[in-house]
C-alpha cells in the first residue's frame, strides 16, 4: 500500500512521514521534484530503498512493487548533498585548537552543517605544533553521516609545508620545509595519516615532488596553496599527482601574463590527459571579487569546487565573541578582530556561498550545484557514492545517497542522508 504524503508548498517537508517507523525494505518515492542529474535538472521521481537510489524501471518491471511512501517535493530542486572540503570550524569550535573536546566539536559542527545542506565535510587543521597532529589525527575518523550530523570524508591538513611569503594567518614559527629526509619529514610532523584526505603544501619547496608522489600513492589528495610557485613549478606538481588548488587567488602569486603562477593551471596545456585540476573558491562575496569568480568559472567550469573556509565564528550571532585568545566582532558576513577592520576569516556557510556564486557568475543552477557536490566528490575520488544522484551509484560498505531539497532561490528546505531526512526548515 502506498502512503501518500501530499503537502502544500509551505508544509510539504514538515509533514513527511517518519522513516523510523517503516521497515528496512521501505521504498520511498520522491515526486514532483527537479532532479539534478548529468548537468541537467530533470522532472523525474527519485526512488530510494536502503539509502540507495533505485532505477525506477527495475522497480516497475522487474520487481513489480509500488512505493511504500510518497513524498511530494512541491516542485523543488532535489540535488546531491553539499561537500565542504575546507572548513576550519564553526559555532565556536576551532578544529585546530579543540584539544580533548575535538570529537565533540566536530560532531557539533557536523550537526549544524545539515542546516546548510552539507552532508559531508573535511575538517581542516591549519599549521599546528606536531603534538596537535599526533593527538588529533587519530581521533578524526572518517564517518558516515546521519541524524547526528554530516559525515567526515577525511581531514584536510593545510600547512605547515607552505610558503613563508604567503603564510596568511598561519603561525610563522611553525612553518616547515622538507629536508633531505623527504617524505619522512611529513610523517614525523603529522604522525599517523590514515584519516587524512587532503594535504595543502607549497610545491616550490625543495623535495616537494617526492612528497607529492608518496602522498598520491597513499591516496591522499595533494593541494597547491599558500605558495609562490610559478606556473612551471605548479605544472610539475600536477604531473607528480597534485589534483587541487587551495582557495584560488588567495595566498598565491597574483595572475601575471608572463607567468600566471598557480592560477595558470586553469588553462594549462600541461595537465596530463584524462586528469582534471580542481580548485577551491571561497565565494562569500568578501574573499574573492565577483569578477575573479567569473574569470575562474568561465575558464575552467568543471574544476570549480566551492569551499566555505569557515572559521569558528561561522554560525555565531552578530556581536562580540571570545574565540580562543581573540575577541571577534561579527557584522553581517564580516568577522573582524574586535575594534579593528582586520578580517579574521570566512564566516559564510556553504549554502550562502552557493547562492552568491550562482548570482555573481550568472551560471546555471546546475553548474552552481555541481560545484558544491559533484566536483568535490570527483576531486576526492568518491563520486561513485557522493555528489551524484545516479541509480545504484553506491557499492560496498559506504552505502549512502545524500541529497538536499532547495527552493528556486537555492535556499535549503531539507537535508537527507542515506535517503532519510536529517533536517528540515521550520515553518515557523
Ligand atoms: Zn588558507
Amino acid at each position: 500500500m502506498i502512503k501518500d504524503a501530499y503537502f502544500s508548498e509551505t508544509t510539504c517537508v514538515k509533514n513527511m512521514p517518519s522513516h523510523s517507523t517503516t521497515s528496512d525494505d521501505t521504498i520511498t518515492q520522491f515526486i514532483n521534484c527537479f532532479l539534478l542529474r548529468d548537468q541537467k535538472l530533470l522532472q523525474e521521481d527519485l526512488w530510494v530503498r536502503h539509502g540507495k537510489i533505485l532505477d525506477p524501471e527495475k522497480v516497475f518491471f522487474d520487481e513489480k512493487v509500488p512505493a511504500d511512501v510518497r513524498v511530494d517535493c512541491c516542485g523543488k530542486i532535489l540535488a546531491p548533498g553539499f561537500i565542504d572540503v575546507q572548513i576550519n570550524g564553526g559555532y565556536g569550535v576551532d578544529f585546530s585548537s579543540s584539544g580533548a573536546d575535538l570529537q565533540d566539536g566536530v560532531q557539533l559542527v557536523g550537526k549544524k552543517l545539515l542546516t546548510h545542506g552539507v552532508t559531508s565535510f573535511c575538517p581542516t587543521i591549519v599549521t599546528s605544533p606536531t603534538q596537535v597532529y599526533c593527538q588529533d589525527l587519530p581521533l578524526l575518523h572518517r564517518s558516515v553521516g546521519g541524524e547526528h550530523g554530516a559525515g567526515v570524508l577525511g581531514v584536510h591538513l593545510e600547512g605547515p609545508f607552505i610558503s613563508r611569503e604567503k603564510k596568511g594567518a598561519h603561525a610563522a614559527e611553525l612553518l616547515r620545509t622538507f629536508t633531505a629526509r623527504g617524505t619522512k619529514d611529513v610523517f614525523d610532523i603529522y604522525g599517523d595519516m590514515d584519516n587524512v584526505s587532503i594535504v595543502t603544501l607549497a610545491p616550490e619547496l625543495p623535495r616537494s615532488h617526492e612528497v607529492i608522489q608518496e602522498l598520491n600513492r597513499r591516496g591522499i589528495c595533494v593541494s597547491l596553496g599558500h605558495s609562490i610557485a610559478n606556473l612551471s613549478q605548479a605544472e610539475a606538481a600536477v604531473q607528480q599527482g597534485a589534483c587541487f588548488i587551495t582557495h584560488l587567488f588567495n595566498a598565491m602569486l597574483p595572475f601575471h601574463h608572463r607567468d600566471p603562477g598557480i592560477v595558470g593551471l586553469l588553462t594549462s596545456d600541461q595537465i596530463p590527459p584524462g586528469r582534471t585540476i580542481y580548485y577551491g573558491m571561497i565565494a562569500d562575496g568578501i574573499h574573492t571579487n565577483p569578477a575573479a569568480l567569473r574569470i575562474a568559472h568561465s575558464s575552467h567550469p568543471t574544476g570549480l569546487v566551492l569551499v566555505s573556509d569557515a572559521i569558528m565564528a561561522m554560525g555565531l550571532s552578530p556581536g562580540i565573541h571570545r574565540l580562543g585568545q581573540q575577541h571577534v566582532e561579527i557584522h553581517g558576513l564580516h568577522a573582524f578582530v574586535e575594534g579593528t577592520q582586520t578580517l579574521c576569516g570566512s564566516i559564510a556557510t556553504m549554502d550562502m556561498c552557493l547562492r552568491h556564486f550562482w548570482k555573481a557568475t550568472g551560471c546555471s543552477v546546475e553548474a552552481a550545484l555541481e560545484a558544491a557536490s559533484l566536483h568535490p566528490a570527483q576531486m576526492l575520488g568518491v563520486s561513485d557514492r557522493k555528489g551524484t544522484l545516479a541509480h545504484d551509484s553506491d557499492a560496498g560498505w559506504w552505502i549512502m545517497n545524500d541529497f538536499v531539497l532547495l527552493d528556486d532561490e537555492l535556499r535549503v528546505s531539507a537535508t537527507y542522508i542515506a535517503g532519510k531526512r536529517v533536517w528540515k526548515q521550520s515553518d515557523d
